[in-house]
């Protein structure tokens, strides 16, 4: 079966790899769809080292299991975390920020979802019943988005999201699903903009600043989520949230950022983190997006076959391609 592993910043090979053999308490999914990440693009250019070489990536993952209890049984996605199962953090639904956490897609010494089959822990497995496989590779980046906004509370505020990219999206889907009484969304890119407009959220003239444009639109918002993470889309997000409002850093843009103080301390200004999703976050997002999220679908962008993965890596890394998001079909059944 063929597999596509990361070798250095870069360079993926498809390789033909042994069929993967379950271990105990494992079954066997065939991938029907797995989403290429930001953070795989950012580790395939070396923007990050979050990725390892040797590693084969891939953490949305949407397919069927063929070997073990449930074969045949319909889609299905995968929780992608692997915790201890028994520190704090794992015992409080809080297994993202378990110290000895390790990713399915991240952890070299296991297969990611850009593989043709793969061995997952039964108990990772979340059944997706009717749903499409390509819906099923999108329940993970909701449930970051549904976690930015279980962070403070956005239901009859006014929120903004910066950062239109598709977790920004979804971070502004989710909001407005979650009672948020309006939702401005901001991207410098006009395309994005666009996107994020038919899917509802206020956005502004292409061009226009973020910050006058919040001025002039009724002023601070209650709640700014920012799904850029840089020394600018920090700055913006305080000068846009009101005295006592609350900020969440959803994006790991630059690692490390300056901020004026002055800015979070003199008007009171709270500023969150939000890292991934709980396990019950997680069930939440499989269980919306199986009932049906409208939307959603306009934010793919292509499925291509296992063997063009590598080259919308290299395109998705370099601007040329401009896809909201790119999944990819190893089985491929969703090719369209
Ligand atoms: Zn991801
Ligand atoms: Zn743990």
């Amino acid at each position: 079966m063929k597999a596509l592993r990361f070798r250095r910043h870069w360079q993926v090979d498809l390789v033909d790899e042994p069929e993967p053999q379950p271990g105990p308490d494992e079954v066997v999914l065939e991938v029907d769809a797995v989403g290429i990440c930001g953070s795989d693009v950012h580790g395939f250019a070396g923007i990050t080292d979050r990725r390892s070489p040797g590693v084969v990536m891939g953490h949305e993952i949407g397919g069927r299991i063929v070997a073990g209890p449930g074969s045949g049984a319909g889609t299905v996605t995968v929780f992608p975390q692997l915790g201890c199962g028994t520190c704090d953090a794992c015992t409080a639904d809080l297994e993202q920020l378990c110290d000895s956490l390790r990713i399915i897609g991240v952890a070299p010494d296991r297969l990611g979802g850009f593989a043709e089959r793969i061995p997952v822990p039964a108990a990772n497995v979340v059944p997706m019943p009717g749903a499409s496989a390509v819906t099923a590779a999108l329940v993970e980046p909701y449930a970051v988005a549904l976690n930015a906004v279980s962070r403070t509370p956005v239901a009859g505020k006014r929120v903004l999201v910066i950062g239109c990219g598709a977790i920004g999206q979804l971070v502004a889907l989710a909001a407005a699903r979650n009672g948020a009484s309006v939702v401005y969304a901001y991207d410098v890119a006009p395309d994005r903009l666009a996107v994020a407009g038919k899917l509802g959220a206020t956005v502004p003239e292409p061009a226009d600043d973020l910050v006058p444009w919040i001025a002039r639109t009724g002023g601070p918002v209650d709640v700014t989520l920012d799904a850029v993470g840089t020394d600018d889309s920090v700055a913006q997000a305080l000068a846009c949230t009101r005295p006592n409002g609350s900020v969440v850093e959803v994006g790991l843009g630059v690692p490390t950022v300056t901020l004026t103080l002055q800015q979070l301390v003199g008007r009171q200004r709270s500023l969150l983190g939000s890292y991934a999703y709980s396990r019950s976050i997680f069930e939440r997002a499989a269980r919306e997006l199986t009932e049906g999220v409208p939307g959603v679908e306009v934010l793919v962008g292509a499925i291509v076959p296992l063997e063009e993965a590598a080259s919308r890596l290299e395109a998705l890394a370099s601007g040329e391609d401009r896809s909201l998001r790119v999944e990819v079909s190893p089985s491929g059944r969703c090719l369209r």
